[in-house]
């Protein structure tokens, strides 16, 4: 079985990214699983940015089995997770625009971000009716409204599950349905991946379960901060490992900076890999300060 990294080609990854895949690499390689990389390019897709995402993975060390795994190829493997959804009568047709949505999650007994099914309620007259105006996104007809998942950091979680979108209006597949799909395929059954991601577990792994498979291990870490406690971000400074490299960094001082924020003694990929205890990970963001250009 394997781990696995996801990566977003929407820019460069920052320290805070790079360390989530460090983290990832290491729980994958010391329990002896593949590890996978898989390049979740539905959107948001910026030019060269996947090239150098995964130079920059591999000048810090990390390895992967190939191939590596482009959502945009995978279309027929959604297209079927979908229709056997559909052929089970577990999914229907959603018209809502955003702002419907934000208005019945605000509406008294709304629940923030949750859809509150306001479509699966619509007679074929009506459907056939709102079909004419907009084009429908499809979503899951959820069995539950809370799911439990098994997270190394944290413990037994339990959190929401909606009606979550499958198919978005524009025809795409949505984030957490290729996400299910692909880590069945890719034979994963070990997530690690940023902490911001734990609430959306709970749905992945209930999708998981609808479509037949067992859902992964999850260990969500924490995520990297500025100096304010805000997640860091490009405008925080430099915090790519171009711009680092720019300030003098060299890779190997990068992943030194990594260890060290991690508690660990070693400091080479290597090294780290040999000593990684799960038990022993800081449970508190990576406060990261960028930095600063020497004066010119
Ligand atoms: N592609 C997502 C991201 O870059 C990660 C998804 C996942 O790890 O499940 O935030």
């Amino acid at each position: 079985m394997n781990g696995r990294y996801a990566p977003s080609p929407s820019g460069d990854l920052h320290v805070g990214n790079l360390r989530t895949a460090m983290l990832a690499w290491m729980f994958a390689r010391s329990t002896g699983r593949g590890f996978r990389m898989r390049v979740e390019n539905l959107d948001r897709v910026r030019a060269g940015a996947q090239e150098q995402q995964l130079a920059d993975l591999s000048a810090l060390g990390i390895d992967w089995d190939p191939p590596v795994v482009m959502q945009s190829q995978r279309r027929p493997a959604y297209d079927e997770a979908v229709a056997t959804l559909v052929a089970r009568g577990l999914t229907y047709e959603c018209f809502c625009t955003r702002r419907e949505i934000a208005e019945a999650a605000s509406a008294p007994h709304g629940v923030p971000g949750h859809y509150p099914g306001t479509c699966r309620r619509l007679t074929e007259e009506e459907r056939a009716a709102r079909r004419a105006e907009r084009p429908a996104a499809l979503r899951l007809a959820s069995g539950v409204d809370q799911f439990t998942v098994r997270d190394v950091l944290h413990g037994t979680y339990t959190g929401p599950v909606d009606d979550l979108v499958l198919v978005r209006n524009d025809g795409v597949p949505a984030y957490n349905l290729a996400v299910v799909v692909d880590d069945a395929a890719m034979e994963v059954d070990q997530v690690v991946r940023g902490d911001d991601l734990l609430a959306s577990a709970p749905r992945q792994a209930y999708l998981a379960t609808l479509l037949g498979t067992v859902p992964p291990h999850y260990a969500h870490v924490p995520l990297a901060v500025n100096g304010l406690g805000k997640r860091l971000a490009k405008r925080d400074g430099a915090v790519t490992l171009a711009d680092l490299e720019a300030l003098g960094w060299s890779a190997a001082d990068l992943v030194a900076a990594i260890a060290a924020s991690l508690g660990m003694v070693a400091r080479d990929a290597a090294g780290m890999l040999a000593a990684f205890d799960p038990a022993e990970l800081p449970r508190t963001p990576w406060v990261f300060v960028p930095p600063a250009a020497p004066a010119a």
